[in-house]
This record gives structure tokens, C-alpha cells and sequence, in this order.
């Protein structure tokens, strides 16, 4: 394997979250739960006679997004038409952008596993309308649904310069945080929203230049991208080492056979007959324009990041944070009552995302459980305060606010769980457990210390549990020192 290199340029597809369509006032709705062709208008079904109007807010989505990638926004860009026929796109033609797109020239820093940084150099963002959506529902019938007809899309397109499935995979949640972040898009690939194509090739160690890549389409989430990717690679790589080529061709993935499946060889390059659009002015973006939408961003996946670390944070503990955006608002949620960011972090990390894993609970869906940010934060400051023990915090109360919510103070006292400090009941209960284990005195008289916590962990029990710890310690401490004495 190691005399080859993997090559990769990703293309992406990203839905602007707009109310309304990229070229009329047509509404955008939910793919997967709105009646199909309930939004459509005689643009979006690419009526003869119809003119295109264009969406301002869809094209500062854009702007945004361009700005976000460390984009430049030329001073114009035009529309052009993409002349294809298929079912889904009526017109015969996709308006999108070619020689003069909306953004050029910026880059994605994405993180590594082993903790470096990586620059993507992200070639150019466009925008265009999407097509309509085919389902085929065998028998060779296949439907067609207008409601994504004309939905605004912005692709945007890296140089290829990602070597490894892995950092595709960095590449494709960096880049979905930073959309949701900017709240244009929902990164839900389930829904298609959001859509993936990979371009893949691979190099011997002693090529000089690029060889043939093939194109990986419609990946549906990202997990079916890092295995596309690998899959392909792997033929690449076989059919070289058997003397064979590989030919130009656009690639499918069955996810359920693991393989990747060979949709066209590409005996040429496609020929869309690109030609500016003459319905569509050119779009003039003015540097003040510029400015006021660069003034518009929110706080982005680094500089919250950036901002973690400074609280206190581990930088690991803080890029996981700021991997999605509902997880940085439920965790900011929980700063909010005062709580030390460092402790938050914590239980997030460590307890909480324990809790989603067992149940197989996506981080993104975090701020729909019953356990709310807020009553996570009550909990934690109960310990922080001493009211209970942490123990109890995770066995007793957090199973029970992660089954049904409620409020934490009241568990405690309904279920008469607080932490008992008080060193007469727990020195009477400690002389109790000494009594009892000579076997666990005599050997740590001789030396063994391990045989204190055999001790503590007897006096914990008779606590239930509830014992707060410091205490327990240190008068068993003391108690086992008389004994020496
Ligand atoms: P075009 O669509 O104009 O032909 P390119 O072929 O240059 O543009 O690039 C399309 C996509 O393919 C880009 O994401 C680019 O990074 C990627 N790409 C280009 N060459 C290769 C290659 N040899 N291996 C993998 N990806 C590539
Ligand atoms: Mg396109």
C-alpha cells in the first residue's frame, strides 16, 4: 500500500435553508415529510414563458458561507444555464454558475485524529437551483417530485487535495458544522439536504502527475463516503497492480453489499453546452455588500473552539464540543447557570455522550432530551456543592433525569438521596465496619494500604452509597492510624 497515495477533490451539494426558492417565490419544504409536488409554481415545473428571479437572501447564504471558507467574492458573478435532459429537471436546462461563480479561492482547516491541522484549499462555491427528486419504484416506473425543484443549492468544490479517507471525513464535518453554524443549512444527509460526491484517483510513489480519477456520486451520509472511498481506492490500486487501467467512469455505492458499482464509463468529458443565462442580470457584489454579511457572522466552529480552550478546555474536549452546533448550544446552555466550563465539559464528554452512545442517540438530536441543559447543570452543581456525592449523581439521579427529566433538587429530596456528611454517624458506622473486618485491619496494619478501600467501600455501602467521600477518607484514615498507634 505504501507505494500508493490517494488522491481526492470533494464536491459538494448544500441546500440553502431559504424560505422560499432560488428563482420564484414558490415555498421550500421539508423533503421527506411535505406531499410530494405540493411546492411547486410554474417556475419550478419549468414552464415555457416563466423569467427567473433571483433570491437575495439564498445569494448571502452563499456569501456567507464563501466568507466562511476564507473565500474571496469576486466582484461579479453571473448565472449560467447547464443544458441536460432527465426527468427531474423540466426545463431542459439547470441554472447554475460556470465562469463567474459567487466565491473563489478559500480554504478548510481540518484536525487530524493525531491532533494536527490540515489546510483544504476549496477551489470554488457556486450557486444554482436543484433538480427535482426521481424515486424508482420498480416494475421500470419511477415518480418524480418537484417540490426540490429550484430549491437554492450552493456547490462547493476543493482542490484535490485530500490523501486519505479519513481526511475526507474531517473535511465533510468540518465543512457540516460550519453550515450549520451558520444556520443555512440543517447538515441532515438523510434528508439529502446535503450531498457528497467524491473524486477519487491514486499515485505510485514515483508519478509525477495525477492519474485518472473516477467520480463517486450520491453518498448519503458520511459513513458511506469513508467506505466508497476506501472501496475505491482499493480497486484502483488492484487494477494497476494487475496492468490494467483505470477508466474515466462515475461510480454508484451499494451500501448494503459494501461495493462500488459502475454506473458510466465517460468516453469523454460531459457536454453541457454552457452558455450565460439570458434571463438573469449579472450579479454585481458591491464591498460594502461584502462587508455587511462579513459583519453577519455567528462565532464559527474555531474561533468557539478557540474560545473552549481559552476557558479551560482540553483541546480535544473542546473540538468535540464545537463539532455540531446543537452540542456547543446545549453545553453553552449549561455555562449559563454559572457552572465551570472545565466541570461541564466533563460530565458532556465523559457521562453524557456515554448515555447518547448506549442509546444510539445522534449528538445532533441533544437538545430534544428529556434531559435539558439546564437540569444537567442543576445536577452537576448539586455535587459541586456538596448535596450529593458524585456517585449518586451518576447512579441514582442522572439515570432517572436521562429517562424522564424533572428537576434534580427534588430526586434528590424525594428520594432522600442527599450526601451525608456529618462525622459522628459516619464515624460510628466506620468503627462498626472495622469491627467486623479484622482480616482487612491485620493486613493493612502490615502494610497492605490497598486494604482501605475493601473499607471504605463496606462503609459506603452501609452509607448507601451516600457517604460524601472526603469525609469517609479521612476519618477512616484516622481511625486506621489510632489502631497503629
Ligand atoms: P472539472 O469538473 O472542471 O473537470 P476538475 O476535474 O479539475 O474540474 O475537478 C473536479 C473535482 O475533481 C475537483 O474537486 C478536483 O479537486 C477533483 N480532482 C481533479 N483531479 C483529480 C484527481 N486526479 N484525483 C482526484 N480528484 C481530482
Ligand atoms: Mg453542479
Amino acid at each position: 500500500m505504501s507505494d500508493w497515495k490517494t488522491i481526492i477533490g470533494l464536491e459538494v451539494h448544500a441546500e440553502m435553508l431559504t424560505e422560499t426558492k432560488m428563482f420564484s417565490a414558490c415555498p421550500v419544504v421539508d423533503s421527506v415529510t411535505a406531499d410530494p409536488n405540493s411546492a411547486t409554481d410554474p417556475l419550478s415545473l419549468g414552464m415555457p414563458g416563466t423569467l427567473p428571479v433571483i433570491n437575495r437572501r439564498a445569494m448571502e447564504y452563499g456569501m456567507m458561507v464563501g466568507l466562511a471558507l476564507n473565500c474571496t467574492i469576486p466582484p461579479f458573478n453571473q448565472f449560467a444555464r447547464k443544458n441536460y435532459f432527465y426527468p427531474d429537471l423540466p426545463k431542459g436546462y439547470q441554472i447554475s454558475q460556470y465562469d463567474h461563480p459567487l466565491a473563489v479561492d478559500g480554504y478548510v482547516d481540518i484536525e487530524l485524529e493525531d491532533g494536527t491541522t490540515k489546510r483544504i484549499r476549496v477551489r470554488r462555491a457556486h450557486m444554482e437551483e436543484d433538480t427535482g427528486k426521481l424515486s424508482h419504484v420498480g416494475g421500470g416506473a419511477s415518480l418524480v417530485d418537484y417540490n426540490r425543484s429550484g430549491v437554492p443549492l450552493l456547490e462547493i468544490v476543493t482542490e484535490p487535495d485530500i490523501n486519505s479517507s479519513a481526511e475526507a471525513e474531517a473535511y465533510a464535518r468540518k465543512l457540516r458544522a460550519i453550515l450549520q453554524f451558520l444556520g443555512v443549512n440543517h447538515g441532515d444527509m438523510s434528508k439529502g439536504v446535503l450531498r457528497f460526491e467524491a473524486n477519487v484517483s491514486v499515485m505510485h510513489k514515483d508519478d509525477a502527475q495525477f492519474r485518472t480519477r473516477t467520480e463517486i456520486k450520491n453518498l448519503n451520509s458520511i459513513r458511506s463516503m469513508v467506505r466508497a472511498i476506501d472501496a475505491e481506492v482499493e480497486r484502483q490500486i488492484a487494477l494497476y497492480k494487475r496492468g490494467e487501467m483505470v477508466k474515466p467512469a462515475t461510480l454508484g455505492w451499494d451500501e448494503d453489499n459494501g461495493r462500488i458499482i459502475i454506473q458510466r464509463y465517460k468516453e469523454r468529458p460531459d457536454e453541457y453546452r454552457y452558455f450565460p443565462e439570458p434571463d438573469l442580470p449579472i450579479v454585481e457584489v458591491s464591498r460594502a455588500w461584502v462587508e455587511r454579511v462579513r459583519a453577519s457572522l455567528p462565532e464559527l466552529p474555531d474561533a468557539k473552539r478557540a474560545r473552549y480552550v481559552g476557558l479551560g478546555l482540553t483541546p480535544y474536549d473542546a473540538r468535540i464540543l464545537t463539532m455540531d452546533r446543537p452540542v456547543a448550544e446545549y453545553y453553552e446552555a449549561m455555562l449559563q447557570t454559572g457552572l465551570d466550563a472545565k466541570t461541564a465539559a466533563n460530565w458532556v464528554t465523559g457521562d453524557l455522550f456515554r448515555l447518547m452512545n448506549e442509546a444510539k442517540i445522534d449528538r445532533e438530536a441533544v437538545n430534544s432530551l428529556p434531559l435539558t441543559a439546564q437540569a444537567f447543570a442543576q445536577l452537576i452543581q448539586l455535587v459541586e456543592r456538596g448535596t450529593i456525592n458524585a456517585a449518586t449523581a451518576r447512579k441514582e439521579v442522572l439515570p432517572i433525569l436521562w429517562a424522564e427529566g424533572g428537576d434534580p433538587a427534588q430526586i434528590v429530596e424525594a428520594r432522600g438521596l442527599a450526601q451525608v456528611s456529618d462525622p459522628d454517624l459516619i464515624g460510628r458506622v466506620l468503627d462498626e465496619v472495622l469491627a467486623a473486618d479484622d482480616d482487612a485491619v491485620r493486613s493493612y496494619l502490615s502494610g497492605k494500604e490497598q486494604a482501605a478501600n475493601a473499607l471504605f467501600g463496606q462503609a459506603m455501602k452501609q452509607l448507601k452509597g451516600k457517604g460524601d467521600p472526603a469525609v469517609v477518607r479521612q476519618l477512616l484514615t484516622e481511625k486506621l492510624q489510632a489502631k497503629r498507634g
